[in-house]
Formats: structure tokens, sequence, C-alpha cells
């Protein structure tokens, strides 16, 4: 368990990255390892799937419930991926950073992009792969679409990861080649944001 306090202020941690490149994994990793964390579950218009579970993992919506969503201001950010409606609502998130949480975002860039120029402090970190064939593989491996969709997938992550390095939304880029060497160098990572937050010297160097 890592030495992480809630009486630290709160921070924003947004983690992105390809679908396949195993965010998912490392995101969840951190949720547990760090004391006072919490996990912003997004509303999303995507259909449920086996593997979801609602209100753990997405909190899934129809089209009009977002829409109501957007018109009220309920979101902290929002965009399309895939075709699909995602969202972060924003009085939840505030909420928990008000209340010293690190608040953690698993979002793509245009919503890191939208959260940054609202709340600068965030910390984003972006998860690339190895290299471009072990993505590739991984999405084949995941089994869970056909060729041609799994071809679509690897040229939008080729997209998002172009996109990523050219701008400057992400503090710090993370490689996941072996999953226990990334998780702990996400760790690393946010025990010295958060450091760097509370004016402290960073735990290690
Ligand atoms: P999936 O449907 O495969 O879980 O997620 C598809 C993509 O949507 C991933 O890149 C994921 O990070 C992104 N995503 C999930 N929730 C949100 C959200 O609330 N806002 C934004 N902008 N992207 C999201």
């Amino acid at each position: 368990m890592a030495d992480q306090s809630t009486q630290q202020p709160g921070m924003l941690l947004i983690i992105s990255g390809p679908s396949g490149v195993g965010k998912t994994t490392i995101t969840r990793a951190i949720e547990r390892s760090e004391v006072g964390s919490v996990f912003s579950v997004s509303v999303t218009t995507r259909p449920k799937t086996k593997d979801d579970c609602d209100g753990v993992d997405y909190r899934f919506v129809t089209e009009d419930e977002f829409q109501a969503m957007v018109d009220g201001d309920e979101l902290l950010e929002h965009a399309d991926v895939f075709g699909n409606k995602y969202g972060t609502p924003r009085d939840w998130v505030l909420e928990h950073l008000n209340q010293g949480r690190l608040v953690i975002l698993e979002i793509d860039v245009q919503g890191a992009t939208q959260v940054k120029a609202k709340l600068p402090d965030a910390y984003a970190i972006f998860i690339l792969p190895p290299s471009e064939g072990v993505l590739l593989e991984r999405l084949r491996a995941r089994k869970r679409e056909d060729e041609a969709a799994i071809q679509r997938r690897f040229a939008e992550a080729k997209r998002e990861i172009e996109q990523a390095r050219s701008g400057d939304v992400y503090d710090a880029f993370v490689v996941n080649g072996d999953r226990e060497r990334a998780i702990a160098e996400v760790q690393d990572l946010v025990h010295k944001a958060r450091a760097a937050r509370a004016g402290a010297a960073p735990v290690s160097e």
C-alpha cells in the first residue's frame, strides 16, 4: 500500500491511451494502491457489453439523457468516441477534489484537452504501447471484433497517439510493455505530482 494520505490536497489524475494499450488495468491498479483515490464513473451512450457493470465501469444512459446533461451543463467534459458519446459528471469530480481525494479520470485525448483547459492543475498521463506491432497484436488478442473493426481501432489508435504527442496536454508518457513496471512508473509519477501540489519535496527521485 502506498504512503498517500487523504490529508493531501485533492488531485485530478487523467489517464488516456489508445484501445488495447492496457490503460484500464493500470487505472484500476492505481485506484487500489492509492489511499483516498476514487474512479470517476463516466456516462456513456454506448451499448453495455457483458463485461460492463452499470454504475461501476460506466453509467449507461440514452441519447436524450446524455443531451439533457450537456444542456444542463452537468459535464466537466464530453466527447464523441467511435460514434458514441462519453462524459464526466462535473459536480461529483469537484466534490471529491474538495475532499482532498485523488480523482481518476480515464478519458480520451479530446476530453483530456477540455479538462486541462478548465482545471490546468490536473495531471495527465498518456499510456503508450511498446510498438505499433504489439498494439495490433493486443487488439487481435482481445477477440472482441472482426479484422475490419480491429484495423479501424488500430488506425484510430495511431491517430490518437500522434495527437497526444503533438499537443501539450500530457505531463508524462508511460510505455506499457511490462504491466507491473508500467503500474510502478505511474504510481511514482502520481506520488511526485501529489507531493509537488502539497508543496513538499518529492518522496523519492
Ligand atoms: P470504451 O467504450 O472502450 O470503454 O472506451 C472508449 C474510449 O472512450 C476510451 O478511449 C476511453 O478512455 C474513452 N472514455 C471513456 N470515458 C470517457 C469520458 O467520460 N470522456 C471522454 N472524453 N472519453 C471517455
